[in-house]
């Protein structure tokens, strides 16, 4: 299973007190979720969310960025044909043909950067489809 979470701390709406809340990304089975779990340690305030969605929160992206860092995912080895990439990305983001050939090239040239689970999943679209890639964390 690929998760990635990370713990922050924040000022209750309802009592004003110190609340601890996690937020994470997973993957189930390929599909990118998300959720966030926290409570007050001063009143019974908490709450519990979670969903699934080719888009995250961002506050939940950025909060994973800072404490884990970026990944990045490139290409290892030479690509006869941007095709697959297009077919994988496409099928694995919903993009449309002009989104996918932009990040199919940056693919080929610099790399996709994401958070750990995100590249994680699209390597998984694309190691279907026998394009080989690994993923990098960034320091
Ligand atoms: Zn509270």
């Amino acid at each position: 299973m690929i998760t990635q979470g990370v713990q922050v701390t924040g000022r209750c709406s309802v009592c004003g007190g110190t609340t601890t809340c996690d937020v994470g990304q997973f993957s189930d089975d390929g599909t990118l979720c998300w959720g966030t779990e926290g409570r007050c340690a001063d009143c019974s305030n908490g709450w519990c969310e979670q969903d699934s969605g080719l888009v995250t929160p961002e506050n939940i992206r950025q909060a994973l960025l800072q404490e884990h860092g970026a990944a990045r995912l490139r290409l290892s080895g030479d690509l006869l044909s941007l095709a697959p990439v297009l077919q994988a990305l496409r099928s694995a983001r919903e993009l449309s043909l002009y989104e996918a050939r932009v990040q199919a090239t940056q693919l080929a040239k610099t790399g996709l950067i994401g958070t750990h689970v995100e590249m994680e999943i699209l390597a998984v679209h694309l190691r279907r489809r026998s394009i080989v890639v690994n993923v990098e964390t960034e320091a």
